[in-house]
């Protein structure tokens, strides 16, 4: 029998790529995505897929599936800084409604569910790096707490559901990832570099560019995921690339990888932004026999053929319009 999988948040960057992995390894696949933030040219791929079904559905209300489900992947959310600034309430409802309404999913289906966390929890931390028992430095009433407190509440209330309901559960802590089918205008630094490298405008590093992130490669995110889904591992697991660099020499490697003849702006560091963050993965070298194999020079390269496939009008969009009905709400 094949294995029927749940993805939420299908059209968004790490969602599509994990419909191509299970689809890949012969499941049957039903995608779920609102559209705020993601974007169907992501999964259109998979559309004639026989395998493959798509519900335009918002997680944060009920959530029906005919049939059984074997695994459910909750991986809907906005997850970048500019998106929480614009929709907070809808990234406050899916990390908390919509985890509530999938974890009740998973139990009446008898499914297994593994939901995405994030680094975002462990908030500007005081501890480097980070490994899954510091409980974290968040600010709950900044721009920042609608995502970090929602997904806080989501591991408290999956862990809930497993302990209180014996649902079998895994969390998934993610790290800063990139890769192609990442949005180009969600203000994130990897896209916001390239998009300008590819404008022809300056570089805009926020604060003086010491902060650090260590970036991994989607493909290498998207197998420890994969192995953390099957293992036994019930709580969180750290997934991410502990190679950490600061802000100011990721530009310089972008400025040097594109050839851009710009230079590099410093603009305000945004409120509460972590200064520095990286994983300690030696839970998932051990539990997982995980760690990334793609070096940032290698996914680099991959990531900015795929920017330069885009279209003029998706790299001068400043916005994304979907965002427009739901603001109006
Ligand atoms: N950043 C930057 N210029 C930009 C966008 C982001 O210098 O145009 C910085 C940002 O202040 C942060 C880092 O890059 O220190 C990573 O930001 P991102 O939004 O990608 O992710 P997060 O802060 O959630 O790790």
């Amino acid at each position: 029998m094949k294995k029927r999988v749940l993805v939420t948040g299908a059209a968004g960057f790490l969602g599509s790529h994990l419909c191509d992995r299970f689809i890949a390894e012969g499941c049957e696949v039903i995608g779920m995505d609102n559209l705020i933030t993601g974007d169907l040219r992501n999964i259109e791929h998979l559309f004639p897929h026989e395998d493959f079904t798509f519900y335009n559905h918002d997680v944060s209300n009920y959530v029906h599936v005919p049939g059984h489900i074997d695994y459910i992947l909750h991986f809907a959310s906005p997850a970048s800084p500019i998106d929480y600034l614009k929709i907070p309430i809808q990234t406050l409802k899916v990390g908390s409604l919509g985890t509530h309404n999938l974890l009740g999913l998973a139990k009446a289906k008898g499914a297994r569910i593994l939901v995405a966390s994030t680094s975002e929890i462990y908030g500007d931390p005081e501890v480097h790096p980070q490994s899954e028992d510091y409980w974290g430095h968040v600010n709950p009433i900044g721009p920042r707490g609608v995502y970090d407190e929602a997904k806080r509440f989501q591991e408290a209330i999956t862990m809930a559901y497993h302990r209180f309901h014996g649902l079998e559960t895994r969390i998934v802590r993610i790290f800063n990832t990139y890769g192609p089918r990442m949005r180009l205008n969600d203000g994130r630094v990897l896209p916001a570099f390239i998009g300008q490298a590819l404008r022809g405008e300056d570089f805009t590093v926020f604060g003086d560019g010491s902060q650090t992130r260590s970036f991994c490669y989607v493909d290498d995110l998207v197998e420890g995921i994969y192995r953390l889904l099957l293992s036994d591992c019930v709580d969180p697991v750290n997934v991410g690339n502990p190679d950490e660099i600061t802000i100011r020499d990721f530009a310089e490697e972008i400025i040097k990888l594109t050839g851009a003849k710009t230079k590099i702006v410093y603009k305000d560091l945004p409120h509460d932004d972590p200064k520095k963050r990286r994983p300690n993965i030696a839970k998932a070298k051990e539990v997982l026999g995980w760690e990334p194999k793609v070096h940032r020079s290698e996914g680099l390269k991959i990531t900015l053929d795929y920017f330069k496939t885009l279209s003029e009008e998706d790299l001068y969009r400043k916005d994304h319009k979907q965002f427009d009905k739901y603001i109006k709400r």
